[in-house]
């Protein structure tokens, strides 16, 4: 994923279009804040975020900053925005583009410095302290964005330049800047009354509290949740290395001699493949399953109960009859009602797929004299069974042939090479906020220097779910800015000496946020706010979706899938093999993914007179409506630990995921009809999409590069969806 920051600086950062919950409230901290700025100016002058990082790409002094320093340099930062911001408002001269749209970009410098460190570190390297100045300034962040959305006169200035557009002769990339800023102010609300500009600025203040405190109930639930297990015959079935992992993660937690099953993010968990005992697997997923809904201090539920209400009284003050066509509204799908249709139309192909995938499972069990009906926690183990029967293929069997350094340089590197030109230097002169993490510096086709790219892979109890992409330093013409970029993810560390072996999913993960990076990397734009991944949430997964197709090309295949001891490319009767499974157990794939986004959406479709729901039954009920309640394929992420759709960003927006599969499958069939890996096809996508950020309608280009509209056909064809479904 590519992680939507919640706390985003409205007029600077286009993610405002996408990702904020406008946030907010009420007091313009100027005066207070300056008196206190004032009083601390040395200690601030010395503080690492207060001027421009000197490091080759303005990258960040990770071996300067403590973690004292982020919340007087946020506080500070905030401060010089408003400063800024409040002399462009009250500019005596009359608006222009240049005195308003063009300053506000230039605004805000510190802040922007001191937020892209921290929320990589508070995204995948936390602590105590970190999480307490999160929770204590996440609320005054939504304030601060709201007092620059909400300030009158300063809109005033916006609605003169914007009505004046078409006879300002603006450049395109300016005038869709000006387009996407106003469109900003009045989705924030900027049109609104004195007293309904205070209702908003309440509930989004009350919304970024919940929301922060939802994620930080999550990481804590998510680690407590953990089953422990003393006795090791639990356990038979799991490989040597996740035994090793699990006593690790024992003695980490002062369990020295147990076992630990550290939980992911998702309802499903790796071990439930390989654990032999049905009691352990249901232990475990049960554990997973009610994370977060166990009765103490962790519990979500209450907090999203209200999340949930607050968003739709925010959205109906702004005019919206619920959250998600107020969310929609400046996307590529542009309504709910789209978004819903597109997913519905899904559901009977994905469930008569996961139906007959089903089948055949039970069909194993009762082989085997099992005497119980499928539940969600045998489907991996015995879909596996399946997988080896029918393609006898064993994920240890293919395990040897993706060691993590070789798919990087090899494949990942290696395919950005043959399409785009580019080189990659590893760098270990620029510091890091984590010791596993690795620097690369990016060179264009012609040599020179366009990027830095971090790479922070290994799983941490410190470290969020999932995986995803972010800037460090975001590209900018104006600014004078190049791209810093970094990827997480949560690949199983391996014990010191020992390679680190990925499975063919942690080889498609690595490439898809590689897709985000280089989205990233090619931005090639003036202003900040339209540059790069700063582009809608049902489109920022398409780059990204994309590249994951590269994997499994065949010459770039060949070119990084070779056994670590030996250096023997895979061979093909295996090559093969793993292609045949490919296709395999998409119906399950599809119905958990296809269910989470019908349930953000269904939350996000409550109006404002709904009353307050309870979690469980309005879940329950969410998924029986759509035909989607399949016993045995629960969502992906459960409402009570949905990171995406509460903390991160993605509410009514998880069906993005969906959506830019649709394109990036349909994008691929292009590549493919032009002859597939090759420059000329890799340089047109990049001067067409990867390097044009959010710099025109985003429908549009993608047509002005495809020719067409986006088709469905070919994401049905690829996930072996098209064929009639068996009864
Ligand atoms: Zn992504």
């Amino acid at each position: 994923m590519l992680r939507l920051r919640t706390i985003v600086i409205a007029t600077t950062m286009a993610l405002a279009a996408c990702s904020q919950q406008p946030n907010e409230a009420a007091n313009p901290p100027a005066p207070a804040a300056s008196v206190a700025a004032a009083s601390s100016t040395t200690a601030m002058t010395s503080n690492p975020f207060y001027s421009a990082s000197t490091l080759p790409f303005q990258a960040p002094p990770f071996d300067k900053i403590k973690d004292a320093d982020y919340q007087p340099a946020i506080e500070e930062g905030m401060r010089q925005q408003l400063t800024e911001i409040e002399k462009i408002a009250n500019d005596p001269a009359a608006p222009t583009f240049e005195n308003t749209f063009v300053a506000m970009e230039k605004s805000g410098a510190m802040l922007h410095r001191v937020m892209a460190a921290f929320n990589a570190v508070t995204g995948a390297n936390t602590n105590d302290t970190l999480q307490k100045v999160q929770d204590q300034e996440a609320p005054k962040l939504a304030a601060h964005e709201d007092a620059i959305h909400l300030d009158g006169k300063l809109f005033q200035r916006v609605q003169t330049i914007y009505d004046q557009r078409d006879t300002l002769k603006l450049d395109p990339e300016s005038a869709r800047l000006v387009e996407v800023v106003y469109k900003n102010f009045v989705h924030a609300g900027a049109k609104l009354s004195d007293a309904d500009k205070a209702k908003l600025k309440d509930l989004n203040k009350e919304e970024s509290t919940l929301s922060t405190a939802f994620t930080n109930k999550l990481l804590a639930a998510t680690k407590d949740a953990a089953p422990v297990i003393a006795d090791k015959a639990q356990l038979a079935g799991l490989s040597d290395a996740e035994l090793a992992a699990a006593a690790q993660a024992g003695k980490e937690r002062k369990q020295d001699g147990k076992y630990v099953l550290t939980l992911q993010n998702t309802t499903q968990q790796p071990e439930l493949q390989d654990l032999t005992d049905r009691a352990t697997r249901q232990a475990l997923f049960e554990a997973s399953w009610t994370r977060a809904e166990r009765g103490d201090a962790n519990d979500t539920r209450k907090t999203i109960e209200r999340l949930a209400q607050i968003r739709a009284e925010q959205a109906k003050l702004l005019g919206y009859p619920d959250y998600a066509a107020w969310k929609l509204d400046d996307q590529m799908a542009k309504t709910p009602e789209t978004a819903l249709k597109f997913m519905q139309d899904l559901v009977p192909a994905v469930t008569a797929r996961a139906k007959t995938e089903a089948g055949d499972i039970q069909a194993v069990i009762d082989q085997q004299h099992g005497d119980f009906k499928l539940a969600p926690w045998d489907w991996n183990f015995y879909a596996e069974q399946v997988r080896k029967a029918k393609f006898d293929l064993d994920e240890n069997q293919i395990k040897p042939y993706f060691e993590l350094d070789n798919v990087l340089q090899n494949g990942v590197f290696y395919a950005a090479n043959q399409l785009y030109g580019l080189t990659f230097k590893e760098r270990h002169d620029i510091p890091v906020y984590q010791p596993d993490m690795r620097v690369f510096e990016v060179f264009d086709k012609d040599g020179k220097s366009l990027a830095l790219f971090y790479t922070d892979y290994f799983k941490r109890d410190n470290k969020g779910g999932g995986a995803w992409m972010d800037n460090l330093v975001t590209q900018s013409k104006l600014l004078g800015s190049k791209p810093v970029i970094f990827n997480v993810c949560n690949f199983s560390k391996p014990a010191a000496g020992q390679p680190a072996l990925l499975s063919f999913d942690d080889v498609t993960t690595m490439f898809h946020e590689f897709g985000h990076a280089l989205h990233g990397i090619f931005a090639d734009e003036q202003y900040p706010t339209l540059s790069g991944t700063n582009t809608a949430r049902d489109f920022v997964e398409f780059p990204s979706q994309f590249n994951e197709h590269w994997a499994t090309d065949p010459k770039v295949f060949a070119h990084y899938a070779k056994n670590y001891q030996t250096g023997e490319p895979m061979p093909q009767a295996l090559v093969d093999k793993m292609k045949k499974a490919g296709k395999f157990n998409k119906g399950y794939d599809m119905t958990e993914l296809v269910a989470a986004a019908l349930l953000d959406m269904n939350w996000h479709m409550l109006g404002a007179d709904a009353p307050l729901q309870d979690a469980d039954q309005f879940e329950a009920a969410a998924l029986k409506k759509d035909g989607i309640d399949l016993s045995y394929v629960p969502p992906r992420y459960r409402s009570s630990y949905f990171q995406h759709i509460w903390g991160n960003g993605y509410a009514a927006g998880y069906y993005a995921y969906l959506w830019t599969q649709m394109l990036a499958d349909d994008a691929f069939i292009g590549f493919k009809e032009h002859g597939g890996l090759t420059r000329e096809n890799g340089d047109r996508f990049r001067a067409m999409v990867l390097s044009r950020g959010n710099t025109e309608e985003l429908a549009k280009m993608y047509r002005d590069w495809r020719g067409h509209d986006p088709e469905i056909e070919p994401m049905l064809e690829n996930r072996g969806l098209k064929d009639a479904p068996k009864p």
